[in-house]
This record gives C-alpha cells, structure tokens and sequence, in this order.
C-alpha cells in the first residue's frame, strides 16, 4: 500500500518515494537545549515518532537524524544568566530531554549530533557561500544575499518581489518573523558578550548562526540530498526557508524531497506564553497525575497538521479512554490465552498465530493517509469491541508497534497470597530436590492463571492463562 505525506513545498498530499529502495533518510529539527521542552515541542517530536514508526511499518530501513542545538542566541544568554559555562548549562537539559523521549515511548534516532561538534562542517559550507559570493562579511558576522537564490521563499511561500526591505538589510538574531525578511547571519563575529563563547576558524572568531547549524548537520548525515525533513510550523520560516537556501546554493542539488510540518499546540485556545502562565512541560504534566502515554494518547487523537488545543479537560478524558482501551485489552489478554490454551504452548506468539488481515488492512489505510492517527484510533477500538474478530492479540500488537501506547504491556501485578505461597513451597521443593513435587506445584500455580520463570536472580511472575 502507497504511504502518502502532505508536503508542504508543494502544498499536496503526495505518494511517498524515497530516493533509494527501501530505504528513508529522516532529519528532525532537535531542541534547543536551553530549557525543558514544552509540550508543543513534545508534539512535533512525538509526529517525528509516529512518522518513523509509519515508515517502518511500511518496511522501510530508517535512518532518523535529529540534532540538539546547544549553541544559538538562547543558550548563551540564560547560561550566563546563570553562571554556568555553556556546556555545564547544556547538558542539564541534553540529560531532561533524553528523559522525555524515554517516558513519551520515543524511538531514539540513529544519530543525534550536536551543533558544537559540527562547527567546522559548517565553517565549510559557509566558505562556499563566501567562494560564490552569495554570502558576504560585514563588521559583525558573514550573512546569506537572499536575493543571490532566486527559489528563496518557495518553502513558506514568501515574494521576494512584493518585499519593501532593502538590499543589504540584514537581521543578525537567530529568531526573527516575516515582518523582517532579510539577509541572514550564517556566522556572528565575536563579541565579549559572547563571553568565552567562540570558535577560531578561517573565517574568522566567532559562532555559527543557528540556520546553519542543521545544513551541516543534516547534509553530513543524510547527504545533500535526502527525503524528509520535520518540524513544527513555526520553523517554516525563517528556520527552513534558510535551511533551504544555504544548503541548495552550497551543493547545487535539491535539498530535501518532503517537508513535514505539524500544527502548533495551543493552550486554552490561547498561544503559549511565559507572560499567561501556560507554558507546560512534561514534569508539569506528571505533577498533576498524568502518565506520559497519556499525554501521547491525547496527541493521537488529533491529525498532526491541525493545531492542537490542549485543555486540561480534554487530556483529563483522554486519560480516561485510554485506561478503559488497556482495560480491554487486557481482558481479550485473558480469553484469547484460554481459548487457545494448550498445555505446552505458553508462548504468545503460538497462542494468538495470525494478525485479523481486515482490520490490520483497514489500520494500514488509515495511517498511511498522510499519518492520519485518529482514524488509526477509532480501527483499533472498533477492533476490541468486535466479538467476533480473531486474531485481535496479534493485531493489537502489531498497530502498537505505529501508536506506542504501550498496549499490551502488563502493569504491576498483585499476586494473591495463596499463589505466593504456591511458589515458596516450589522454592522448597526445588531446594530439596523434589523434581516431581516442583512441576506439580508449577501446574498448580498456572491454574490459578500466573506463570513463573525461573531466572537467576529468582523466579519472575506473570498473569498467564486462566484455566477454570
Ligand atoms: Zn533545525
């Protein structure tokens, strides 16, 4: 089945074709670790997720970039803020992050670079730029011409002609909006404001602009000329508009084939600001007693190009939907291992042979439409309310492996006294010997519906089949 994406360089939803069989090459905008991320960061990384997830559904071999940002404009300022070398200040929120992508259930990239190691790489691609005279010095930094590349705008859809800004006007910030479409910095020359911030490189001392950064980074890992990049929306432009145009007067190829953006996130119908108070992160998330698949539920249950209004409310129900989903499926756990229960085939695979090919196709329809996770939802409940769907186990899983929920995982068991004491008696048994008496005593503690491994370190208990 065909994998369609919207694109936003061409504005239509087209069929997916990487460049080379079988194979996808990703870069994902990674965080500026200056701070927790928020959750509208949390969401575009979660669709990176989902995406990759989709990709290799769909049999593709995955190499996933995704850089961390760990210097710019932000993370000079609040590291001096607080008294901390911008490496010590860095790595607090590098470990934060690495956190998140743990408790989402992210899939770690293959690569994850920082733009601090990569400065020569971009010190060569601005040297090109210098070489073709499409970037020039000035006092403070070496800028981008972008009326040197004629495509500048074609990513955001931005008209340079209808532009009132100057030739030579020029914007030396990392973060700036359409109401000030210039040349940009690639390379800011050193200021003592900078404090002990800098690189001496031939194009002289100083930092990288925050554009540059992922050129380097991505074209290093990917080639120049790749099949998808991702992000939020809010770095269309100017962060991929200029990605775009460095990378594409530097190499002379096409870029990137498909760029995938996600909605923003807004909070009470309101845009995040530190001024209303609305700015959450995952920790807040959890401080009010919320799990993080949770929060990754609530997210499916939008498409990803919409934007998301997050409300208390609303991840509040979420919560709730997703408990009573794991509720099910951890009741068709135990009629499917009984029905199918032999003595001997403990192995789940064995138990539930064979994925409901209907509702895995259907699956499949839905998440291959341009990513389209709440009609991939509604199959898969559709799917544990049928009762006369075989093979649901199997499924499950398999529509796991995209969503991530963690579905089929068992939560803590309690185990009941009778059968604690079941296994204590085993334990003696086996101490003494008593091979007979074990095994029995091993069916005894099945019957009452638990398995037990036997591992080094002692014996492993999970539900396993109830037999009446
Ligand atoms: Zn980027």
């Amino acid at each position: 089945m065909e994998l369609k994406l919207y694109n936003t360089l061409t504005r239509k939803k087209e069929v997916f074709k990487s460049i080379k069989k079988g194979e996808a090459g990703v870069y994902v905008c990674g965080p500026t670790i200056y701070n927790y991320i928020h959750i509208g960061n949390l969401r575009a990384y979660l669709i990176a997720d989902i995406l990759r997830r989709v990709l290799k559904f769909n049999n593709y071999k995955i190499r996933e970039v995704m850089n961390l940002t760990d210097v710019d404009d932000k993370t000079i300022r609040d590291s001096q803020k607080q008294n901390k070398s911008l490496k010590e200040f860095t790595a607090i929120y590098e470990k934060g992050f690495l956190e998140d992508i743990k408790l989402m259930n992210l899939e770690m990239p293959e690569v994850m670079p920082k733009a601090t190691e990569h400065i020569n790489e971009m010190v060569d691609i601005i040297k090109k730029l210098l070489d073709k005279k499409i970037a020039y010095k000035t006092d403070d930094g070496i800028y981008f011409s972008i009326r040197q590349f004629k495509d500048y705008g074609k990513l955001s859809n931005i008209n340079l002609k209808k532009l009132k800004t100057r030739i030579g006007d020029r914007v030396l910030k990392d973060e700036y909006d359409k109401k000030n479409i210039n040349d940009f910095a690639l390379w800011k020359f050193y200021t003592k404001d900078d404090g002990d911030v800098f690189w001496n490189t031939e194009i002289g001392k100083g930092r990288p602009g925050w554009h540059i950064e992922c050129s380097a980074m991505s074209m290093k890992y990917l080639g120049e000329h790749f099949d998808i990049h991702t992000g939020g929306e809010d770095l269309i432009f100017p962060h991929h508009e200029n990605e775009i145009a460095q990378s594409e007067c530097a190499s002379e190829k096409k870029f990137v084939n498909y760029w995938v953006h996600n909605g923003w996130v807004l909070v009470d119908n309101k845009k995040m600001s530190k001024s209303l108070g609305n700015f959450y992160n995952l920790r807040d998330i959890i401080k009010k007693g919320y799990s993080p698949l949770d929060l990754r539920y609530f997210y499916l249950t939008k498409n990803y190009r919409q934007r998301f209004n997050f409300t208390w409310k609303n991840l509040k129900a979420s919560k709730t939907a997703y408990a009573r989903l794991k509720n099910i499926i951890s009741e068709i756990k135990d009629n499917e291992c009984h029905s199918a229960y032999t003595p001997g085939a403990q192995d789940p695979k064995l138990r539930n042979a064979g994925a409901n090919k209907t509702y895995l196709k259907e699956f499949e329809k839905a998440i291959n439409n341009d990513l389209d996770t709440p009609k991939a939802l509604q199959v898969l409940w559709k799917l544990v309310r049928d009762t006369n769907a075989k093979g649901k186990l199997n499924t499950i899983e398999k529509i796991d492996g995209v969503l991530g929920l963690n579905l089929l995982k068992q939560d803590k068991i309690k185990i009941p006294l009778k059968v604690k004491n079941l296994i204590k008696d085993r334990e003696n048994a086996r101490k003494n010997k008593d091979w007979k008496k074990a095994d029995n005593l091993r069916d005894e503690i099945k019957k009452s519906g638990y398995i037990i491994d036997d591992a080094k370190d002692g014996v492993r208990v999970k539900r396993g089949c109830f037999i009446p």
